[in-house]
């Protein structure tokens, strides 16, 4: 160790902006908030409704939530819905073909797969419930103090001190409403089409926008008893993924159970322009034209689909292709979708980026000990934690955005290691996804404790 940097005359508490309300911004904030650290989140949106249905928390998720701050997990706790009997939960996920069936037998949907395979893989106590996002973000909101969200401030750009019109050592940011305010540091967490990374690369870089993966996704909800009335209460009641020839459906029970939220991923060859928005109104046809040769389980799927009030349909967008380099910069960042939106085949994107939020939590307060102790001054302090949680989460977060691709071609028959072979498929998504939920957390907590060890305040280069 070396000696302490003692020149700092004064410390001030750091100061931290976060960029974006979402899942990453609210639970890393009130995880700075529980540590001491002083923190405001800048949301641009007016009031805090969310939009998206259905997202499900992996046990790596929850244990990260549970780190970050206990009420975090409670909050998946409150608002997760059972898969299955309330009274005896199906904690798997269940996988089975949902395409090849003989076409000449005329069965019910919930005839068909009676004493069919069904691969079964356990996603932990009460692993992946499916949760409505907003109201899960209403629970995060009831524990955050008040003072900490402003909404309605949309970021425009941020100026470094030094830079133009900042004489000031801390970080000046501008916003939409010509509103400005000023920080140590500035934290993106404003999802897929984050304006933090775009300033932090440029607007003209493909590194700073998201891409279309070519497929999309047709969302609905449908009420629970029309479910059962079609599929019966197993099938309705219970989450289950069919696979097939280049695509794939999924359904869970959201809503407490009242409702069942599906998804059907389809190829689309033609483009998506980003300026069109991430969701269009569905024709009814391309849909059934989709599905038109699968079995009839899940032609009774997308009929119920069909039926549902508000389905719409989303292009899948990610990071993939043009992945960023790094997540930080000097006293800039991002986190979450913002630094690695991947499609959402393995349901982790929020999951990961919760893990980026316990590493954010984990850096700065041992930033503000060293501060507090004078060990090191609080430039150096502050570029050095984001660099260490850029160093630490690259790796993993990155191998996601690839591997949610991936799983996607297992899905659909179209990994060659796999082909139509559920069983082999089977064995690929179980890999993966036990990458994804078995994850050492402890072991990342130590690595960023290990990295601000090993670089005495002396040496470092940012
Ligand atoms: C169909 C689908 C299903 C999914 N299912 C799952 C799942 O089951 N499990 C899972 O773990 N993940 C899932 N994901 C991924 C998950 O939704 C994302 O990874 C997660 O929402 C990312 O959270 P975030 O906070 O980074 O971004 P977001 O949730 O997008 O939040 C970003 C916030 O930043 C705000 N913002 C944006 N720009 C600005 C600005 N300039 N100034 C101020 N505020 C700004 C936005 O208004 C928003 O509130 C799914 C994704 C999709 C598309």
């Amino acid at each position: 160790m070396s000696t302490p940097n003692t020149n700092t005359p004064s410390n001030p508490p750091i100061t931290v902006a976060i960029i974006g309300n979402g899942v990453i911004g609210s639970a890393l904030a009130l995880g700075l908030h529980k540590r001491n650290i002083r923190v405001k989140v800048y949301e641009q949106a007016q009031t805090l409704r969310s939009i998206g249905a259905g997202i499900a928390f992996t046990k790596n998720a929850r244990e990260c939530l549970a780190l970050i701050d206990p009420r975090l997990d409670a909050c998946v706790t409150a608002v997760g819905t059972v898969n299955g009997d309330p009274r005896d939960p199906n904690n798997n996920m269940q996988f089975v073909d949902g395409y090849t069936h003989d076409p000449v037998e005329h069965c019910l949907p919930n005839e068909e797969m009676v004493g069919r395979f069904v691969f079964k893989l356990f996603a932990g106590e009460r692993g992946f419930e499916g949760c409505h996002r907003a109201q899960f973000l209403e629970g995060v909101m009831e524990v955050m103090p008040e003072e900490v969200v402003c909404l309605g401030r949309r970021l425009e750009r941020y100026c470094l001190p030094g830079e133009g019109e900042n004489q000031s050592d801390k970080i000046k940011l501008v916003f939409g409403d010509g509103g400005v305010d000023e920080a140590d540091i500035v934290i993106g967490c404003d999802g897929i089409k984050s304006r933090v990374r775009q300033l932090l690369y440029g607007r003209d870089n493909p590194i700073s926008h998201p891409h279309y993966t070519h497929k999309v996704a047709y969302r609905g909800l449908v009420p629970m008893n029309l479910a059962i009335s079609h599929l019966g209460s197993y099938r309705a009641l219970n989450q289950h993924m069919y696979g097939g020839p280049n695509a794939h459906v999924l359904h869970f029970p959201v809503a407490d159970q009242k409702l069942m939220n599906v998804v059907a991923f389809v190829n689309d060859l033609d483009d998506w322009p980003l300026d069109k928005g991430m969701t269009q109104p569905a024709s009814k046809d391309e849909i059934a034209a989709a599905f038109v040769d699968w079995g009839p389980t899940v032609k009774g799927v997308i009929e119920l689909l069909l039926r549902s009030k508000e389905m719409d349909k989303w292009g899948v967008f990610d990071m993939y292709e043009y992945p960023a380099p790094r997540y930080a910069e000097g006293r800039v960042c991002i986190a979450g979708d913002a630094a690695h939106a991947s499609a959402p085949h393995h349901g982790a994107g929020a999951g990961i980026g919760v893990e980026d939020a316990l590493a954010l939590c984990v850096v700065l307060e041992r930033a503000q000990r060293e501060i507090d102790s004078g060990y090191r001054g609080k430039v150096d302090a502050l570029g050095f934690a984001l660099k260490t949680f850029s160093d630490v989460r690259y790796e993993r977060s990155q191998w996601l955005v690839r591997s949610s691709r991936e799983v996607c071609e297992t899905y659909e028959w179209v990994n060659p290691e796999c082909g139509k072979d559920m069983a082999k498929g089977f064995e690929d998504v179980k890999a993966r996804s036990h990458q994804i939920w078995y994850f050492d957390i402890e072991g990342m907590v130590k690595d960023l404790q290990r990295a601000f060890d090993m670089v005495p305040a002396e040496d470092l280069v940012l």
